[in-house]
């Protein structure tokens, strides 16, 4: 499948558009249609219902080293300002970019590549901000044109290597920016936090400075203690929070994929440190299953764990549940979930202020004249086991996912092309979307044969059967045939069809999305029938 007719469906039938498109749209923010709002919602639904409201803390789930609890919150977007220097956002949060003073582009560091080329005696870097093959035929293109040479000169030009992040290169006099046509145009990457700032009530200066979160994580965080003392809550146990999160990313890019404004499905989970291990495995892969179990069950798929060299200066072990999104090149990955070991370097920051890693311990970082640069609340935030008599901070796991990721990720995958005889029997294109029925915007529709002979009446009547306990839709409009298409288009697993039998002995055809199986029910067994056949 080619990205670019999955953004065309996505606009077409009402999954996602760019956000005030009318004005000329806002780069990195979108907006969801009403199909892509039922998609989101049974995302975020999925996971809400499997993490939480269907955990059962009286079973140990297959894998899991014990019982455990489960329990959520809603925080707000805008907290205070002390929470983002604790947490170490305020100072460590940023990407480095570069900026272009001819193009005026502006990039993250990391995501530019290039190839040192030789021709006419002169040496230069030629960068690019796409990758892999991509990458070797575009940089080939540009060095044509810098050097002024024919294609069928192209023999000119030797090349010194294959493709390597711009990090690698020292003198970017010799560099030529990816929208450049003259060397050296590029400044010095420059650090560049990625939260967004706003100011809260009449005064605008520092001490009313505030920020958008770019993580719900430290909601949660903060309200731990809230949480233990409002609740039963024993340990081992975890707290959920879904919400909206901000980073003003440099590049926003790839449809959904990094936006500016996104949504985050994070849990903390918190136990013992010496069973921490355990649960970060536990979590791993427990995580892993969710996606297969929704239908990312195939090679595009994969966990990921970090190399020591890749783990934050807290963290023990973390691992990344990525997908193969079409828009990359072949091979290449994209995150949508990471699951970090975190140790008890959050709680312990809001206690004490910012910690930095220094011979091997966390300790708190100091300002010149020996005070904590940030200070904690002060606020204890230990927990005391009754059953041992014993008082500990306890360690976190974070599996922190995206729900636009997934989202986007489920559209990917659910996306297929085949063929299919029409009502004459000519093959026919189909564009179906094979969505888990769970994830299905649409669960059934409801279509007439032929608006008459009191067919609509009785299709009407199934409709509002069907309409309490899922998302249906009724369609009496054109030939059957395309109504079917419709539906396929926009991933609906079941249509049932009132036709000339119904009048007859009462029942209606069913046809699955997949299959193109046909088969017959009574009318009044539709609800059952679509609630089993979808296992819902
Ligand atoms: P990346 O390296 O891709 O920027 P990250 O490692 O910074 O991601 P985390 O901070 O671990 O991401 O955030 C947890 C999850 O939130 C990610 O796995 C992803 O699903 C989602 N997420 C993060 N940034 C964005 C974004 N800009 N747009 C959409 N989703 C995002």
């Amino acid at each position: 499948m080619e990205m670019d007719q999955l953004v065309a469906l996505c606009k077409r039938r009402g999954f996602l558009f760019q956000s005030s498109e009318i004005y000329g749209g806002l780069q990195g923010f979108w907006d969801y249609g009403p199909l892509g709002v039922e998609l989101k919602r049974n995302v975020r639904e999925a996971w809400w219902r499997d993490m939480v409201v269907a955990h059962n803390e009286q079973l140990p789930p297959p894998g899991a080293p014990s019982t455990y609890e489960m329990t959520g919150i809603d925080s707000t977007i805008i907290m205070h300002p002390q929470v983002w220097k604790c947490s170490g956002h305020y100072d460590l949060f940023h990407d480095y970019m570069v900026d272009c003073r001819e193009s005026k582009g502006r990039y993250r560091y990391d995501q530019i590549n290039g190839r040192w080329v030789e021709a006419e005696g002169r040496r230069v870097f030629v960068a690019t901000t796409l990758g892999g093959e991509e990458a070797i035929a575009d940089t080939e293109q540009k060095a044509l044109k810098f050097f002024n040479l024919r294609k069928k000169h192209a023999d000119r030009l030797a090349w010194l290597g294959s493709v390597v992040p711009l990090t690698t290169v020292a003198e970017f006099s010799a560099v030529l920016g990816p929208d450049a046509k003259a060397l050296g145009t590029l400044t010095e990457p420059r650090e560049f936090n990625l939260m967004f700032e706003t100011h809260t009530g009449a005064i605008r200066n520092e001490s009313s400075k505030t920020f958008l979160r770019p993580e719900t994580a430290q909601g949660i965080f903060v309200n731990f203690k809230n949480v233990l003392d409002s609740t039963r809550v024993k340990i081992p146990f975890g707290i959920a929070q879904i919400g909206k999160s901000f980073r003003n990313e440099i590049t926003p890019r790839n449809f959904t994929f990094r936006s500016r404004e996104f949504e985050q499905m994070e849990i903390e989970f918190f136990c013992r440190p010496a069973t921490s291990p355990e649960w970060y495995t536990y979590w791993r892969d427990r995580r892993y299953r969710w996606y297969q179990d929704l239908g990312l069950a195939g090679e595009r798929l994969r966990l990921r764990d970090h190399d020591k060299a890749e783990l934050s200066h807290y963290s023990c072990g973390t691992a990344d549940i990525e997908y193969a999104f079409p828009f990359l090149p072949p091979g290449e990955f994209g995150e949508l979930e990471g699951i970090a070991h975190r140790g008890d370097f959050d709680l312990r920051s809001h206690m004490e202020g910012k910690l930095v890693r220094e011979g091997g311990e966390l300790v708190v970082e100091k300002d010149e004249h020996g005070q904590p640069r940030y200070r904690g609340s002060g606020k204890d935030l230990s927990y005391f086991d009754e059953v041992a008599k014993e008082r500990f901070v306890p360690h976190v796991i974070e599996p922190s996912a995206g729900a636009d990721r997934a989202t986007l990720a489920f559209l990917c995958e659910a996306y297929c092309e085949d063929e299919q005889p029409d009502e004459n029997g000519a093959p026919q294109k189909r564009v179906v979307m094979k969505f888990h029925p769970r994830l299905a915007p649409i669960k059934a529709a409801v279509f007439p044969l032929v608006k008459k002979d009191g067919m609509p009446e009785v299709a009407q009547e199934i409709y509002g059967q069907l309409k309490p306990h899922f998302h249906t839709f009724y369609d009496e409009k054109g030939a059957v045939g395309r109504r079917y298409r419709r539906q396929d288009e926009v991933g609906t697993p079941l249509c049932i069809t009132v036709d000339g039998q119904t009048l007859q002995d009462g029942t209606v055809t069913i046809r699955d999305r997949d299959t193109l199986e046909q088969w017959r029910v009574q009318k009044d067994q539709c609800a059952a029938e679509v609630r089993q056949r979808l296992g819902m």
